[in-house]
């Protein structure tokens, strides 16, 4: 088993240790005698850093536990001279374990406020590259009590407790009072205890003084399946997700010319602005394609008791062909509509005024497979989108003398 160091000093950021096994396949790794460097457990992740030794400088980029109780240290490249025997050194990235520690703790703190608030006990932990999360086991949590926890837990922050690391028996943590009892058969726990404020069982990397984690912020609250999960982070991940937020706000603020404080409001009146236009736009819609219609049926003559209307467009929507088909359908009683557009995407509509004897989905369909496109319709009413400007106008003119030879 390896001597793990960080157990009894998160601090020690460098050490000494003698190498135990090198290993090339599936990727290359060290065992070590001892090592202060952190295995992804209990939530938290991995520590990053450096194993040098006389000639040989490797970067450590990833940290596990072996089965049998090892701590492997993943190598970006295989070894050269390093065998079993050989004296290291091993260097820990200090930001990265520092970030860890601060999260880490904050947790404790965060969980245990969280206690004693609302007796809402946290299931699990889960920390990522930019913020951490506490699951909460609650049928509910408001707002408020969010605000609260968050209170409470960067009081206990401020106080500036002690935090201290205790190895007991499994019996005599029974005794303690611990947050959470873990399960398993070891006998030997490894008890943090955060003065007069939490004393948990677990094998991360703390900080030493509550202050050392700064503060606390939390930010998404969401449902999960046994209760809440609150999203936090702690320390210098809380002021960068501040320092962005507010960059963010900031930019929105600048857009409306507006404090940032009036974000929310200008926003809603900005979309509530976007609702009455777009109901403006599709009323002036209706009237210019209704408009349109009757001067189209008016400058159209009958020829065999109907009305044949087939004009290409240069820049209309699909909807909007649709729209100035409907109208000239429900205009007059006789009329066979063959429109097109060759932009912004080139498509086709065909209508009729119900009661005419053709099929105009049927006819839709003949034209797609001639001319490599998809689209359909109903008898009255069909439409079509084609992957090229240039097959609307053949598709119009395919459309009409498909008409004339199959009409009565
Ligand atoms: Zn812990």
């Amino acid at each position: 088993m390896t001597d793990r160091l960080y157990y009894h000093d998160s601090f020690l950021y460098d050490f000494d240790a003698e190498v135990r096994e090198v290993s090339e396949s599936p990727r290359p790794a060290l065992i070590l005698d001892r090592s202060a460097f952190y295995p992804t457990s209990g939530g938290q992740v991995f520590d990053t850093g450096v194993i040098s030794a006389e000639n040989e400088k490797l970067k450590v980029t990833e940290v596990a536990d072996s089965e049998d109780g090892h701590i492997v240290h993943y190598l970006e490249a295989p070894v050269k001279d390093i065998k079993p025997g050989t004296r290291i050194h091993g260097q820990i990235d200090t930001s990265r374990r520092r970030d860890h520690m601060q999260q880490h703790s904050g947790q404790h703190v965060l969980s245990a406020a969280f206690v004693k608030l609302f007796d809402m006990p946290t299931v699990s932990f889960h920390m990522a590259d930019d913020y951490c999360s506490i699951d909460l086991e609650t049928a509910n949590l408001s707002k408020d009590q969010v605000e609260r926890a968050e209170r409470l837990a960067n009081e206990a922050i401020l106080e500036n407790r002690p935090v201290d690391i205790r190895f007991v028996t499994r019996n005599e943590a029974g005794k303690l009072g611990l947050r959470k009892l873990p399960p398993g058969e070891r006998d030997e726990l490894r008890i943090i205890d955060i003065r007069d404020w939490d004393i948990s069982a677990c094998g991360g990397t703390h900080v030493s003084q509550t202050g050392q984690i700064g503060c606390i912020l939390l930010r998404k609250v969401e449902k999960v399946r046994q209760g809440f999960r609150v999203e936090f982070v702690a320390g210098q991940r809380a002021v960068a997700t501040a320092r962005r937020d507010f960059t963010i706000l900031t930019e929105t603020a600048a857009l409306f010319s507006a404090h940032i404080y009036d974000v929310p409001q200008q926003t809603a009146k900005a979309l509530d602005a976007i609702k009455v236009l777009r109901k403006q736009r599709e009323q002036s819609e209706e009237e210019l394609a209704e408009a349109q219609a009757a001067a189209m049926l008016a400058e159209t003559a009958e020829s065999g008791g109907r009305k044949l209307i087939r004009r290409t467009f240069s820049e209309r929507e699909m909807n909007s062909l649709k729209l100035l088909a409907q109208k000239l359908i429900r205009l007059a009683p006789n009329v066979v509509v063959l429109l097109g557009s060759t932009a912004p995407q080139p498509s086709l509509v065909f209508a009729q005024s119900p009661g005419q004897p053709f099929d105009m989905g049927q006819l839709m369909k003949q034209m797609m497979g001639k001319l490599g496109g998809r689209g359909g319709g109903s008898k009255d009413m069909a439409q079509g989108g084609l992957s090229n400007a240039a097959a609307v106008e053949s598709g119009l003119s395919e459309a009409a003398k498909s008409l004339e030879a199959t009409g009565p």
